[in-house]
């Protein structure tokens, strides 16, 4: 495969979907050959968890527990297939929630996934807490967001956090600095570096937050750049990348080039 030597972009990327979340599109070979095209040389799948929720409950925005083999299996055969262009690990994004927290480990030790990464997307699951993207003034709901991840955190089973400014809280300034501060000093403590996000930032999302990464930066917290991709135009989009390397740049903060993936245990 022709490599365009593309050389001002990331080498490794850990965030990525496929069609089994119900919003992505594409084929992971796709994917995986547009990684290739753009001179990528580690890329990581990690689509939406499965959860186990108690009563039946279908999510609209997650794989099903009947989709993990397939996903696996498809993403096994094009690691070997494609092992001389690009390494390819599997892994889920994940919200840490409690009740669901044993049995997605349990799934990850049997199918031997390589690596999760935290995506505090609801506080708690879709059914039962407010999505953090939802704008609100309500410090319970911006309190609820770090704490969760937090505790997710130091589980040590999660390799970095995505899209760490996804909560969209737009009241009092000092009062998100004091939580979200607290955040960046715990993640720092745990050396789990925060992800400035790609697809957030090519699509005018509320994140990456500036503010945010102000804050980040005055801590010392390191970061990762994750495409985020939901379809194979995000990973193209070097401009996305420049803007978030720029925000890093402005702050001080570290990006890392690549993170050796956490096991999740
Ligand atoms: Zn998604
Ligand atoms: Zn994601």
């Amino acid at each position: 495969m022709q490599n365009k030597q593309i050389t001002n972009y990331l080498k490794a990327n850990l965030h990525a979907h496929t069609f089994r979340c119900q919003h992505a599109y594409g084929t992971e070979r796709e994917y995986v050959e547009t990684a290739i095209e753009m001179g990528i040389k580690e890329f990581g799948f990690s689509d939406h968890i499965f959860c186990p929720f108690k009563h039946g409950e279908v999510s609209t925005m997650r794989m099903k527990l009947s989709e993990v083999e397939g996903y696996v299996d498809t993403l096994n055969n094009l690691k070997r297939e494609y092992k001389n262009d690009i390494d390819i690990l599997i892994g889920f994004e994940a919200e840490y929630i409690r009740d669901f927290y044993e049995e997605q480990m349990k799934i990850c030790r049997d199918y031997d996934i390589d690596y999760l990464i935290l995506g505090q997307h609801f506080i708690g699951d879709e059914f039962h807490g407010p999505y953090s993207g939802a704008q609100t003034t309500d410090e319970s709901i911006l309190e609820g967001y770090v704490e969760l991840a937090i505790e997710g955190a130091k589980t040590n089973s999660y390799t970095y956090m995505a899209h760490p400014d996804l909560i969209f809280y737009t009241g009092n300034k000092e009062i998100y600095y004091k939580h979200m501060k607290h955040l960046c000093e715990e993640l720092k403590k745990l050396d789990m570096p925060l992800e400035f996000n790609m697809l957030g930032r090519a699509t005018n999302r509320n994140y990456p937050n500036e503010f945010f990464w102000q804050i980040a930066g005055e801590v010392g917290n390191k970061a990762i750049i994750g495409i985020d991709a939901h379809d194979t135009t995000i990973i193209q989009n070097v401009e996305a990348y420049n803007q978030c390397m720029e925000i890093a740049r402005k702050n001080n903060i570290e990006v890392l080039p690549k993170i050796d993936v956490k096991k999740t245990p």
